[in-house]
């Protein structure tokens, strides 16, 4: 069999599991509906909380910064690329977490390899959360730090690893944690791991993709939600989610900025943003600094769409966010819901295997600010509609 054969052979296998990805194109900016194959429907998976990705603010400020800057950086920030407006990002961002300084990347995944294999090496360990973003298990593989998962949000778990760490005399302890956990929307029980770092002498590092624009004063999240900005060494944070637009950053100390200024390899060896998406991206975070709006709008839609679902049977997990994973379990039954669901007009995606356990298949339901009572009215509506029908309710 050759390469191609057996290729053709594994998107088979995935099909008949019912774990091929389908994806769908998108005839319409972001927004609360958008068309697909000349068809509106309801848009309820996308991370655009707070409804920035199409918002009349922001474009207005990519367009200038083209006129201004044009629509590409020319290099990478250390030989040619860094613009002055990349720098009031930074400094913007680091004003919004609180923060000395913050390094903006092209992406949060890439947030997290410019972190992780750059500040550890074979003398140091790594204590992750069984359940934490590819992104931060990619930049975890990257380092040739000692590895010591803990089970998730289980503390005696994290305990029990860093005396193992201990024991194995690293030279650095470096526990990282996702904020909001992405396909859970459960939160990291920071204030206790915040303590046994400090027992234990380690770093905390959280991955806030999913808590920026929605956890804390603003949206400044999980750190300032805990009100532990203070004890957490370093922030990943992505600008593609409720920021709206693209790109990622680490935020902390300056010193540590400074260092992965030298040493990380996403930044010294891939350009930066586009002069579009850092302006976008620095009007995102004028936005939130100067107004809650969004923020209690996005919380208000959550509160009262997953409210109605319980209310009709719907396990929703544990979710403790605007995160809404309904959760059906069964793989090949989850994909023929969200089939269904877009059938009646709702757009919302089927999630497993890989990016959830085995038989722990959902429809990840995304609230955003842009919804109206009306939109999830209509999906609730739905909701209860198709999981008769499918006997889940
Ligand atoms: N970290 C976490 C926890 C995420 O959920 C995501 C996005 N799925 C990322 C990092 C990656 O962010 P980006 O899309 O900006 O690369």
């Amino acid at each position: 069999m050759d390469f191609y054969e057996q290729l053709r052979e594994e998107l088979k296998k995935l099909e008949d599991s019912g774990l091929l990805i389908t994806i769908r194109t998108l005839e319409s900016a972001q927004g609360a509906w958008i068309n697909i194959n000349g068809k509106k429907v309801l848009n309820m998976c996308s991370n655009n909380y707070l409804g920035l990705a199409n918002n009349e603010r922001l474009k207005e400020a990519a367009i200038n910064a083209i006129k201004n800057w044009g629509v590409g950086p020319g290099a990478v920030r250390t030989i040619a690329g860094t613009m002055k407006i990349h720098e009031e990002l930074e400094k913007k961002l680091a004003e919004f977490k609180k923060v000395e300084a913050t390094l903006v990347v092209q992406s949060g995944f890439n947030a997290n390899q410019a972190v992780i294999p750059t500040i550890t090496n074979e003398e140091d360990g790594i204590l992750s959360d069984e359940l934490n973003h590819a992104s931060i298990i990619d930049g975890v593989r990257l380092s040739k730090a000692k590895r010591y998962i803990w089970k998730h949000k289980d503390l005696n778990s994290l305990e029990e690893q860093l005396v193992k760490a201990q024991k194995d005399n690293c030279r650095r302890k470096l526990i990282i944690t996702d904020g909001v956990f992405s396909m859970d929307g459960d939160i990291a029980p920071l204030p206790g791991i915040v303590e046994l770092a400090k027992k234990y002498d380690a770093l905390v590092m959280v991955d806030d993709a999913h808590g920026e624009g929605v956890l804390g004063e603003n949206g400044r999240g999980i750190a300032d939600h805990f009100n532990l900005t203070d004890e957490v060494d370093i922030e990943i944070g992505t600008l593609s989610k409720a920021f709206g637009v693209v790109g990622g950053f680490v935020a902390g100390k300056k010193v540590l900025i400074d260092y992965l200024k030298q040493q990380a390899r996403p930044f010294l060896f891939s350009s930066s943003l586009s002069p579009a998406e850092t302006a976008a991206a620095l009007e995102a975070t004028k936005t939130l600094y100067e107004s809650n709006e969004l923020v209690k709008k996005l919380w208000d839609n959550a509160k009262y769409f997953q409210s109605k679902l319980k209310e009709m049977g719907y396990d929703i997990g544990v979710t403790e966010t605007p995160i809404t994973p309904v959760m059906i379990y069964d793989e090949k039954k989850t994909k023929e819901f969200s089939s269904k669901l877009y059938e009646e007009g709702i757009f919302a995606s089927s999630i497993v295997y890989p990016t959830v356990p085995k038989g722990k298949a959902r429809i990840r339901v995304m609230i955003s600010a842009l919804h109206s009572t009306e939109d999830l009215d209509y999906a609730l509506s739905k909701f209860e509609k198709i999981g008769k029908s499918f006997g889940v309710l």
